[in-house]
């Protein structure tokens, strides 16, 4: 019997018509010269049934790719030869919202805004929020241990996963941890699952944790003559005390560009600080006359404070877009990704425009100052082969750079195809080995994302 006859024998619903399988070939990344098509996307509507298609795959020797909206930048969900597409749309529910535990119980599809919604509801808040929160699901920001713009003061995706349904390479269906705030009974299966890019297994559900929700927020934005400045004004602000709950960083041609398709009414300056404070209302009136002194005195040109959370959303909204006005720049866009000690970020900034300048490519920078997170966002031309090679130069430099300024390759958007070629040279040799050894542990036959990491 073929798979996808079996697969419909056990009642999974398949999509296996070309025309239809053709979206399920990319993902944000750069598409690449080998377009592939999986055999099939898969819609399981339970953890039984990403068992019965993880016990399919391995009896006909398939690969499997998980994807959820399918958002990565860095080609995390694009299939293989002779791979299964499984697809979370299907298993979007949130089973349970707990006041008591400040927990909530997911299923892998649902929308990370929606369940930012949802527990808002009940005055609750879960604080991961990649920028693209209207669209990714709780499966690839768990994959991903996503981040966003408030990881300084409430950390990432990592720090709100408690425990982990997960579907293993034999077609188990497994626990990673109990449903209990604190666990060191053993190691920490669930923190090795965050963040494992889907090459270790399928997860099927999550437990969540939850805060309170702050009563209010004020979003402030401050301008600067250059990128130095603001980066010493967002230390001098860390300083003293304020935990801002967002600090990001825009530098000019991000700014221009958002304005060019976005009208926003942003001011062209070199440097630009989005600051969110929140807390209770007594907290926000004392922080903020606190944050507008310290942005006077660390030479802030300008400093426009929303009036009223609707301005202070549509403030957010136009940060938002910054990725996609670049992709309007060029026919092809690339958001790169990494992380240093936040006391060399100035280094790594000015580092990146000179790279950038002396290679005549063109660069938006922006990042998550506090956390010394950069997405430099390249605007290319691939069809131009000399831009091209140029860009592959600029690229390998930047990690090159990042790694010697004490970083990594990646705060937040993964490893995936993309950087795999740069992770030995990333990571310490015995942390690398370790991982290589991981992964054959957990999937000895690589079949979950086999074209991932290593
Ligand atoms: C415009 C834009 C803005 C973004 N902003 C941010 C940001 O601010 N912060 C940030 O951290 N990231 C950001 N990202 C990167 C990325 O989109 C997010 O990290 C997002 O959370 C991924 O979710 P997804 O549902 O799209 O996952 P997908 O892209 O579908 O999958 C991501 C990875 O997870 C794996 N995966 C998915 N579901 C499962 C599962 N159930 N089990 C096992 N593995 C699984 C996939 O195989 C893939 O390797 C952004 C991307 C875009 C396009």
């Amino acid at each position: 019997m073929n798979v996808l006859n079996e697969l419909k024998r056990q009642n999974i619903e398949i999509m296996d018509n070309e025309a239809d399988l053709y979206p399920y070939a990319f993902d944000t990344a750069p598409i690449g010269e080998n377009i592939i098509l999986p055999l099939a996307v898969t819609f399981p509507k339970s953890s039984e049934d990403v068992q019965k298609i993880v016990k399919t795959a391995k009896k006909f020797n398939l690969k499997i790719i998980s994807r959820g909206a399918g958002t990565c930048h860095t080609s995390g969900c694009k299939p293989v030869q002779n791979s299964l597409i499984i697809h979370f749309s299907k298993m979007n529910r949130i089973l349970e919202i707990n006041k008591e535990n400040l927990t909530a119980i997911v299923e892998s599809g649902v929308i990370v805004g929606q369940l930012q919604n949802e527990v808002d509801r009940f005055g609750l808040f879960f604080p991961p929020d990649p920028s693209n929160l209207k669209v990714s699901t709780i499966g690839g920001a768990i994959a991903l241990s996503s981040g966003g713009a408030r990881a300084f003061k409430y950390g990432t995706t990592k720090d709100y996963v408690i425990n982990l349904e997960v579907v293993n390479s034999d077609g188990e269906i497994f626990q990673t941890s109990k449903n209990v705030s604190k666990n060191v009974t053993g190691y920490n299966l669930t923190s090795l699952y965050t963040g494992s890019e889907g090459t270790l297994g399928v997860i099927c559900k999550a437990t969540l944790k939850l805060i309170q929700k702050p009563e209010s927020k004020s979003v402030t934005m401050a301008y600067f003559n250059s990128l130095k400045d603001a980066s010493i004004a967002s230390c001098n602000i860390i300083n003293s005390g304020l935990t801002p709950s967002c600090m990001d960083l825009l530098d000019k041609n991000t700014i221009d560009t958002i304005e060019k398709f976005n009208p926003s009414g942003w001011l062209s300056k070199e440097g630009m600080l989005l600051i969110e404070l929140d807390g209770s209302l007594a907290d926000i009136k004392y922080k903020s006359e606190k944050l507008i002194e310290i942005l006077k005195k660390s030479y802030a040109t300008d400093i426009v404070c929303a009036k009223d959370e609707i301005e202070g959303e549509k403030i957010w909204s136009a940060r938002r877009s910054a990725f996609a006005c670049t992709a309007k720049l060029k026919p092809n866009v690339i958001t790169e990704d990494v992380v240093v000690p936040r006391e060399n970020i100035t280094k790594l900034i000015s580092e990146i425009k000179t790279l950038c300048n002396e290679n005549n490519i063109t660069v938006c920078i922006m990042g998550h100052i506090a956390d010394g997170n950069i997405h430099p966002n390249f605007a290319i031309d691939f069809s131009n082969s000399d831009e091209f090679k140029r860009f592959n130069y600029v690229k390998d430099k930047l990690f090159e750079i990042a790694v010697g300024l004490g970083g990594t390759l990646s705060g937040e958007h993964g490893i995936g195809k993309e950087k795999k070629k740069y992770l030995d040279f990333a990571l310490d040799k015995n942390s690398y080995s370790y991982m290589k050894q991981i992964k054959k542990l957990f999937d000895p036959d690589n079949m979950f994302n086999p074209d991932l990491m290593f």
